[in-house]
């Protein structure tokens, strides 16, 4: 007897028994390989699940086991080092393994369809039939005919080949014989036009021989370069090295660093076929993607988090750019570190990582320091462009207007009279933050969350940032009836504003997710800008990444305090990434730049810091403040999260999970809470949680295991939901 061992993709952490389809013999199921996607009856659906293992029994009764519906692939679409990946994913991130592995697939696949996309289907010839040799198959002709066309095409649509005559009778005939298979046609996959390499400096050229050398096993790199020091170059000469060696290149980049200028600088800089997945796609161009990275004819593989998952056939190497960028961290459902899981997969495929940024996360920076991973800096900027110079507005009893400084908007008018571009950071959008009565004092505040609505003027609305409420702009005051309304605090709206009035003769150009929508808007704004003109960037963190802006040569920072005062225990890090970044887009070219920051507090040690312009040493100080308190990267952390519609079921449940874990956690570990989180209210959900610190990483996953378990068996009221969070990034 045979069972089959299935990852499901439920909220559950195990897996199920079945038994194989109706029908199939002894024979096939000895051919079955992990991977192996199946259609399974589970509750009242059908749902796809992944083969795990053939067991020779089950621990239930078979009598009581279902059947599997169908077998949908004959060999498993997953490399067995990608599924070594994803178990190693369900450990340590005590997810439910069939959510692991369907990260794998794209959605077709996850959906149960055939492997081939409608309406693009190809064939080609398979492993057996490359071997052939010319003109084989002669007692045959339309065979040999057929072979003999294969044989000059990487693949043929099935339209194509109707054309040439070629009957599906034929085809199937080859197929049978493992001569011809089924393909999709790779048609987002671009091949690019060669370009010429720059002329390393002695810097780059350092870090290029040392990782080059390292190519073929796995190794761990930090490449800590500060902005605009030729990172991507050394990436490009890199990826252009294991192309030689036939490899295939995964590099991740964060949400808003895949811009169409990373893109295009790779698409003509190699004489090979780059896919990019970015949320832009349809799931046909996906899918057809993901089998050309899998069968190894996509060379340069680029994509956001969930590109970590990717299949691929032959990686000699991975790039993490902008390493510290928290959108590598999964913040819902299956809550993985994309950075970390690559760390990972690497290991796993035997190859080279690569974590480049100008500003390392701790984490990164401690495993360079402690020797984990080998380090390499770039210290100066690339070609001929200086790093800028920093200034410090203090802003006490100055008269602002839309947040400016008459310091600052004199600085305004003499870059943009000077020909050149201001870029002004402000990370806020709407109008303004909050809304409020003069009479009585009443907040506009969100009905489902804990938190201010933002006033939205253009649109006429409140909006919630949280939840994406929506409501009219008030006339009068619902509570007094007085129409004393006054905004307070400042907006990306309020500023763009005052700009178009007070700056009148240069364009300004608002740069914010409700002024961007659309692939196009970033740009068709990149190509105004490099017509050199001078005009006004007003933008939030959407402008920090990735883009390069040659004429920007004033960058200001409107309110540096916002970030000043966070409680989370990483606010001084983040803000000093933000900052860095925001500054590092002045002066990319021949002239050099001026950043600007506002603030109240100019003797802030962290004002200071960045005033200094190292952010290399003060992650440095930061990294030993980190020492003395044991968080991490020094300790781990874990946290549980619940989030329910009744106001005391979460905290509740974490107390009976706190009661009940307390005694047998692992020595050194310790738990805080339950408390409410940041947010307490968000969405009209009541949220808490659970922190669990311990000295090292064994420890929080054997506390963590632990929590997992004793939570599966308590049996909260109501709504409740509860999750695990391995390294939680948001936390206090
Ligand atoms: P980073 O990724 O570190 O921000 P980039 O790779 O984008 O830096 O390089 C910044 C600028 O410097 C780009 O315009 C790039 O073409 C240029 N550059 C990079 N390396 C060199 C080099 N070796 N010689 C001349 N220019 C270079
Ligand atoms: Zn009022
Ligand atoms: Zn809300």
């Amino acid at each position: 007897m045979s069972v089959l061992r299935l990852a499901v993709p439920t909220p559950l952490r195990r897996l199920f028994d079945y038994l194989p389809p109706e029908g199939m013999a002894p024979g096939d199921i000895s051919t079955l390989t992990p991977g192996i996607r199946f259609v399974v009856p589970f509750g009242r659906r059908e749902v796809v699940a992944y083969l795990i293992e053939v067991s020779a029994n089950s621990e239930l009764p078979t009598d009581t086991l279902k059947r599997a519906v169908r077998q949908l692939d004959s060999q498993s679409l997953l490399s067995p080092r990608l599924l070594a990946l994803c178990h190693w994913a369900t450990r340590y991130y005590h997810h439910p393994p069939g959510e692991v592995i369907a990260a794998c697939f794209p959605k077709r696949l996850r959906q149960g369809k055939d492997q081939s996309p409608r309406g693009d289907k190809a064939w080609r010839l398979s492993t057996r039939g490359k071997g052939l040799p010319p003109g084989a198959l002669g007692r045959a002709p339309r065979q040999a005919q057929t072979l003999t066309l294969m044989q000059d095409h990487p693949y043929m649509t099935d339209a194509q080949l109707r054309t040439e005559g070629i009957s599906s009778s034929i085809l199937r005939g080859l197929q049978e014989r493992d001569i011809l298979e089924r393909c999709v046609v790779p048609s987002p996959v671009e091949l690019a036009t060669a370009n010429q390499a720059l002329t390393l400096n002695a810097e780059q050229a350092l870090t290029v021989a040392g990782i080059e050398k390292t190519l073929g096993e796995f190794s761990c790199h930090l490449l800590e370069g500060v902005t605009g020091s030729g990172k991507t170059e050394v990436y490009l000469q890199l990826i252009a090295s294991v192309l030689e060696q036939h490899q295939q290149v995964l590099m991740l980049v964060p949400e808003i660093g895949l811009t169409p200028q990373t893109i295009k600088r790779f698409n003509t800089r190699f004489n090979a076929r780059i896919c990019v997945f970015h949320s832009g796609l349809s799931d046909t161009e996906r899918y057809a993607s993901w089998e050309a990275a899998r069968d190894g004819s996509a060379h340069i593989i680029i994509g956001t988090r969930s590109a970590v998952f990717t299949a691929i056939k032959d990686p000699g190497l991975i790039i993490v750019d902008e390493e510290h960028d928290i959108s590598y961290k999964q913040q819902d459902g299956f809550r993985y570190n994309a950075r970390d899981v690559a760390v990972k997969r690497a290991q796993i495929e035997n190859c080279p990582i690569l974590l480049g940024t100008a500003t390392p996360s701790l984490e990164s920076l401690h495993n360079a320091l402690a020797g984990r991973y080998q380090h390499h800096q770039l210290t100066q900027r690339a070609g001929s462009s200086q790093l800028p110079t920093m200034k410090v507005v203090d802003i006490r009893r100055q008269e602002l207007h839309a947040g400016l400084s008459s310091a600052l908007m004199g600085d305004m008018k003499q870059t943009l009279t000077a020909g050149r571009q201001v870029l002004l950071f402000l990370n806020r959008r709407g109008y303004a933050p909050a809304l409020q009565c003069h009479d009585c004092g009443w907040i506009a505040e969100c009905e489902a969350c804990d938190s201010r609505l933002t006033v939205h003027r253009r649109q006429g609305r409140l909006r919630c940032h949280h939840c994406n409420a929506l409501h009219a702009l008030p006339r009068a005051c619902p509570q007094c009836r007085g129409t004393g309304l006054l905004t307070s605090g400042l907006g990306t709206e309020q500023t763009d504003d005052f700009l178009r009035q007070e700056f009148s003769s240069w364009p300004v150009h608002r740069v914010d997710s409700d002024s961007m929508s659309g692939k196009e808007a970033m740009q068709a704004l990149t190509n105004e800008l490099d017509k050199g003109q001078p005009s006004i960037l007003l933008g939030t963190q959407m402008l920090t990444k990735g883009h390069h802006f040659p004429m920007v040569s004033l960058v200001a920072v409107i309110d540096a305090d916002s970030m000043l005062f966070s409680t989370d225990f990483r606010g001084e890090e983040r803000m000093a990434q933000l900052l860095t970044q925001v500054a590092g887009r002045a002066g990319r070219a021949d002239h050099p730049g001026t950043v600007i920051f506002q603030t109240h507090y100019p003797d802030h040690p962290a004002v200071q810091s960045m005033l200094e312009g190292s952010y290399a040493r003060h992650a440095r100080q930061l990294l030993t403040d980190r020492k003395q308190s044991g968080m991490p990267p020094i300790g781990q952390l874990v946290m549980m999260r619940t989030d329910s519609r009744d106001a005391n079921t979460g905290e509740k449940f974490l107390r009976a999970l706190r009661a009940k874990t307390e005694r047998t956690l692992p020595p050194g570990t310790a738990l805080i809470g339950p408390l409410p989180s940041p947010m307490p209210r968000r969405a009209g959900k009541f949220r808490n949680q659970l922190i669990l610190t311990a000295p090292g990483r064994q420890q929080a996953q054997q506390a963590a295991a632990l929590l997992v378990a004793i939570a599966e068996t308590l049996r909260p009221g109501g709504d409740l939901r509860w999750s695990i969070d391995i390294d939680p990034q948001e936390v206090f």
